[in-house]
């Protein structure tokens, strides 16, 4: 299960506040020194985990103790609030454009969940009763076309491709078109992963990027990887200037750095996370609904 054992040291930091009759300093830093060890070991930013700490002591230390909770139970109330903050606070909608079709662009490293996630955003659209085109811009994974074609077909959502002879900056182009002739109001653009983040990748994407005007360019990063997918979020984000991120595999046993860091670092939300293979396994993110899950 995700998140588990940050959420079993939680618990435990905070059973300590149990009896305690006042919050003061020494109460907090106590509890504050094991909630910050859980943070670092569930692969939370160095950088991120100080200031979380701080920022829960300062508001924690000498609070004022509501009749109806216990100190700890107020410290954990505070806890709860700075996570959700962490996470971006509120839940971050997908963008819709007055001047239909929306156009999303995906990104993200070879193995991460793009090519899936691209689907399951299409089952996701078409609940809301859009009319996504998905579009198969990923020309050098020989397989990457026909998955796509395969995701189309068991969603029965169109699916634009011209194979892989042409440039992804010409299909991009042409499939924007095609929505609009055809009335579709979502463009989500599958485009290259790399194993690695390389110039070539960069610069293919930030061609793609200046022909279709992207509404959103979503990076999807893989949770089970914790501080890594922090990294590659960082430097999608300082090149393509993403407007979201999607995590995904959240039903694995990722330890929760991902989650707790990727919008502290790049000032990025996580718009949707991925919790399993099939394809409705994904939901909007939401931070309350997260801190919860990490605070057991
Ligand atoms: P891409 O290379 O980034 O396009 O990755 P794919 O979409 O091909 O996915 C790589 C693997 O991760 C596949 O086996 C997917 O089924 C799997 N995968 C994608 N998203 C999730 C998820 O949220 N949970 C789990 N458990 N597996 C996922």
């Amino acid at each position: 299960m995700a998140f588990e054992s940050l959420a079993s040291r939680l618990q435990s930091a905070f059973d300590k506040l149990r009896g305690r009759g006042k919050i003061d300093e020494a109460v907090v830093s106590e509890a504050m020194r094991e909630v910050r060890l859980a943070l670092l070991e569930a692969d939370v930013n160095f950088k991120v985990v100080k200031d979380f700490v701080a920022r829960v002591k300062e508001r924690a230390v000498g609070q004022e103790v509501l009749k109806s909770l216990t100190p700890g139970q107020m410290v954990i109330k505070i806890v709860n609030e700075e996570l959700i903050e962490l996470m971006g606070g509120n839940v971050a909608q997908l963008a819709a454009s007055h001047r239909p079709p929306t156009v999303v662009m995906m990104a993200g490293l070879q193995g991460a969940g793009k090519t899936t996630t691209t689907g399951k955003l299409a089952k996701y659209l078409q609940k809301q009763n859009r009319k996504p085109l998905l579009v198969a811009a990923d020309i050098y994974r020989p397989a990457a076309i026909k998955q796509l074609q395969v995701l189309g077909d068991q969603l029965n959502v169109p699916v634009f491709s011209l194979g892989d002879q042409v440039s992804p900056v010409e299909i991009a182009k042409q499939a924007i078109d095609h929505a609009k002739a055809n009335h579709l109001d979502y463009v989500i653009i599958d485009t290259a992963g790399r194993l690695h983040i390389d110039e070539a990748l960069m610069e293919e994407l930030k061609q793609v990027r200046e022909v279709a005007k992207p509404d959103e360019i979503l990076l999807v990063v893989d949770a089970m990887t914790g501080q890594d997918a922090v990294n590659v979020a960082e430097s999608f984000n300082s090149q393509l200037e993403l407007t979201g991120v999607i995590l995904t595999k959240l039903d694995g046993d990722t330890r929760g750095g991902a989650a707790l860091s990727v919008k502290a670092v790049t000032g990025k939300p996580i718009k949707f996370a991925a919790m399993g293979e099939k394809l409705d396994a994904l939901e909007p993110f939401h931070p309350d609904r997260m801190a919860s899950r990490i605070l057991g």
